[in-house]
């Protein structure tokens, strides 16, 4: 059996369509963005509507114990190949960003139909990946995981509106968030993941191409470095009796830029915050903290850019009778994705004859969640000027089209191997 083709027109009419709707005032909290999360009206519209989609193909859908939705067309116990992303958005989103990914995966379910491909698929969307509800980012998965525990769900993690805990958002929702720990149940007949996603950077755009394979989500640092100085007089004090920190600070940022170019494989890192103490124009600054946001693929070279920039700045404080600290904040591992699945998407993506190109993830996903217990990859497509969590955030229903055609390429050509073997 070759490889099926579906009619991408088509599909990506439907996939506007989807798109369109979804972004309509039923469908969100705001009239200038795209602002659904978890446990709202909208959110559950949302829900609802995918539930119908789905119902329509003949898929089962069900939801877990705290709201992450589950469509399959094969008996629970039976292998089932999963596609999915999340339909929550940021507090001032966009349309496609997460959405897009549910809307694939349906279309991926409607196109197994009308070919009469019969694959066995599970969706799902998880619920509260951007956090807009709650302050946590990956809740949903996260859950799914085990990467949470009851006290925080109880007590700790907390909606951003009202302050009340999780919990009880979850129970008057009408779900049960004392099974929580059942969540972990809707991974365990997938064969595979796939998740499609807007990039949220302008590589595919500027590169010309129109789908990026991920084969890796990268991992991240977050820490501060903190110079101590000596605040003096700007007017008074001398070039050579000086201790401004803000000096090291700006050489420390020079040498993470020159650090994370010379770092192996997509290794990125930024300055996103500095404070300068007293803050004043007429003040030396006696005291500057500057952010480290250090990110990659590989986790030793993640840290060893961290090391590297601490010592420098220890170095550059000393040489100026001053000193840096290093804190860290939160260190996420990298997630490497599955070398089969990858190169099951290449070959896919290659028989269309479109560009593409193998590239990694710098944002989280939900897929980091999944990819613990499933061998999981993902699919990006080009959004306009690589803008997301905005309401200018845009993307092509042709080229989440070619997604499709992609996705279910290769998973037509995993069933197949899977039934050689
Ligand atoms: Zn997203």
């Amino acid at each position: 059996m070759s490889t099926p083709t579906i009619d991408r027109e088509r599909s990506g009419e439907r996939i506007r369509r989807d798109v369109q709707t979804l972004a309509g005032p039923e469908y969100t909290l705001s009239s200038e963005a795209i602002r659904r999360y978890a446990y709202t009206d909208v959110y559950r519209a949302t829900l609802d509507y995918f539930t119908r989609a789905w119902q329509e193909l003949g898929f089962t859908v069900t939801e877990d114990p705290i709201g992450n939705l589950v469509a399959r067309n094969r008996p629970p116990g039976e292998p089932v190949f999963g596609v999915g992303s999340h339909c929550d958005s940021n507090r001032n989103g966009g349309k496609w960003d997460g959405t897009l990914g549910v809307v694939s995966a349906l279309e991926v379910c409607r196109c197994n139909a009308e070919l009469g491909l019969d694959l066995p698929l599970q969706a799902i969307s998880f619920l509260e990946e951007e956090g807009s509800g709650f302050g946590q980012m990956v809740l949903g998965s996260r859950i799914v995981a085990g990467r949470v525990s009851e006290q925080e769900l109880r007590e700790r993690i907390r909606a951003i509106d009202d302050g009340r805990p999780f919990w009880e958002h979850a129970e008057e929702a009408g779900y049960n968030p004392e099974r929580w720990q059942q969540c972990a149940h809707i991974l365990d007949d997938l064969t595979g993941w796939i998740e499609l996603h807007i990039e949220q950077a302008r590589v595919l755009q500027d590169t010309g191409r129109r789908l990026g394979v991920v084969n890796a989500i990268a991992g991240y640092v977050h820490g501060d470095i903190t110079i101590t100085g000596r605040a003096d007089h700007a007017g008074a004090t001398p070039m050579d009796m000086r201790r401004d920190s803000a000096v090291v600070a700006g050489e420390a940022i020079i040498e993470l830029e020159r650090l994370a170019r010379a770092a192996r494989s997509g290794t990125v890192g930024t300055v996103g915050e500095i404070e300068v103490s007293p803050g004043l124009i007429n003040a030396i600054p006696g005291r500057t903290r500057i952010s480290l946001d250090v990110r990659g693929p590989d986790d030793d070279a993640v840290h060893q850019v961290v090391r590297d920039v601490d010592q420098f700045a220890q170095r550059a404080a000393a040489e100026r009778q001053m000193t840096a600290t290093y804190g860290q904040r939160q260190t996420v591992p990298a997630t490497p994705l599955d070398d089969r699945l990858v190169a099951a998407l290449e070959a896919a993506a290659a028989e269309t004859g479109e560009q593409f190109t193998t590239m990694i993830s710098g944002a989280a996903h939900d897929t980091m969640c999944v990819a613990e217990r499933v061998p999981s990859a993902m699919l990006f497509v080009p959004c306009r000027d690589g803008l997301s969590h905005t309401p200018e955030e845009d993307a092509d229903p042709a080229d989440a089209a070619l997604g499709v055609q992609v996705m279910l390429g290769a998973i037509h050509s995993m069933a197949r191997r899977s039934a050689k073997s």
